[in-house]
């Protein structure tokens, strides 16, 4: 019987970066995946901000080599954000983005993770874990460390008694077919109650879609989505059909218990008030990796993952959770809401999207 330095259930971005730092720095390193085929089907707008905005958005972070997205996965760039008010007021912000394609994009970040020396079983799921073993439907594994990588419905989390993210949007979404301008949009207020009804221009087609809160709308996310196609005069040329769960309360209390890490979705790692998930994702995984290969060479305590990931991405976590929670107090209520963006004016509406202060204290 094999034992693994590592075992890191699901191979989206956390997992697969997690699995490349650790094998690069020399640990053997197992990733299950269930899925057949990684990064297939997408539930993702697949919007993500430029290398040069990371640098700005998150500037304590170590190595910006992490958000190389690699220009086979890139469908568009776009160069505009545009804040739609509840009474159609445009607030538009120079912001650099890159539209991805995460079939491609997912997939290479698996590839790097095998060119380092990790090996990727897919198509097998993770049932159980129990202390060292990790227990899936083509039988037991084991290692010194396990890493649940697995979505913020995580399995891992469950099996080891560690909390999961507390609030979850959910989402749905349809990429359509068609010329759009490269602007992404972002609608709020009762279009999306709670959260926001957003289209992200691809190379001939947009992700389109709404994330909500459940407490703040009786409807279903999709019959929100199509109310706001029918609104927004969006002709349905369906090409694919996206969905999922998003976190939206921050990162939870602890990352690490014994032997086993929490990262990405799993670990709420993701932008409360945008849903931007990947790069801390990334970032986070990163850090995993890199702790885990010294765990495993060195016998370094675990310890560091959590100290770094704060270090490194808390702060702008923590803003855009208090902007989030804001937002929320204004959100029920589209005039408040339209007033409160007019009060913001485009500067203070930049500083919430790029998760910084808006008030200095706030
Ligand atoms: C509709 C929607 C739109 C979004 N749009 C954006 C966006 O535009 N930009 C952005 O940055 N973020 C976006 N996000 C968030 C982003 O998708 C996530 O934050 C990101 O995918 C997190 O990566 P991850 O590796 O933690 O999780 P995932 O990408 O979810 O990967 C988890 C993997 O674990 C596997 N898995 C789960 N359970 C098991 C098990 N028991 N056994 C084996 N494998 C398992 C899954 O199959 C999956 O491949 C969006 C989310 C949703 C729902």
């Amino acid at each position: 019987m094999e034992k693994y330095d590592a075992i890191i259930v699901g191979a989206g971005p956390a997992g697969s970066t997690t699995a490349k730092y650790a094998a690069q720095g020399g640990a053997n390193v197992l990733v299950i995946e269930r899925r057949g085929e990684i990064g297939v089907p997408v539930h993702c707008g697949e919007f993500l901000p430029a290398e040069d905005e990371m640098k700005k958005l998150l500037h304590d972070v170590c190595d910006f080599e992490i958000f190389d997205i690699g220009k086979n996965s890139v469908s568009r760039e776009t160069d505009t954000l545009r804040l739609v008010s509840p009474l159609g007021k445009r607030f538009d912000n120079e912001f650099h983005g890159v539209v991805v394609d995460r079939k491609i994009f997912d997939k290479r970040l698996a590839d790097d993770a095998r060119k380092a020396g990790a090996e990727i079983m897919t198509g097998t799921r993770v049932t159980g874990i129990d202390g060292n073993k990790a227990e899936t439907d083509k039988g037991d594994f084991f290692a010194d460390v396990i890493v649940g990588a697995d979505g913020p419905v995580s399995t891992v989390a469950r099996f080891k008694g560690m909390q999961s993210p507390k609030e979850l949007s959910p989402c749905y979404g349809r990429e359509i077919e068609g010329d759009f301008e490269p602007v992404v949009e972002m609608h709020v207020g009762s279009v999306a109650p709670g959260g926001y009804a957003w289209i992200i221009p691809k190379k001939r087609s947009a992700n389109v879609g709404v994330g909500i809160q459940k407490r703040f709308s009786q409807k279903s996310p999709r019959d929100v989505f199509e109310e706001f196609v029918s609104k927004r005069g969006i002709e349905d040329e369906t090409l694919a059909v996206t969905g999922g769960l998003d976190p939206c309360s921050g990162p939870i209390r602890e990352t690490l218990k014994g032997n086993t890490l929490l990262v990405g979705d799993a670990a709420g790692h993701v932008m409360a008030s945008n849903g931007g998930g990947i790069p801390i994702a990334r970032v986070c995984g990163k850090i995993a990796g890199e702790t885990i290969a010294k765990h495993a060479s060195k016998g370094t305590p675990l310890l560091n993952y959590e100290k770094e990931w704060k270090r490194q991405v808390g702060g702008p976590l923590a803003n855009s959770l208090r902007a989030k929670r804001m937002a929320d107090l204004v959100f029920r209520n589209d005039k408040m809401l339209d007033l409160s963006m007019r009060i913001l004016g485009k500067g203070g509406i930049n500083r919430v999207v790029t998760c910084r202060r808006v008030f200095g204290i706030i």
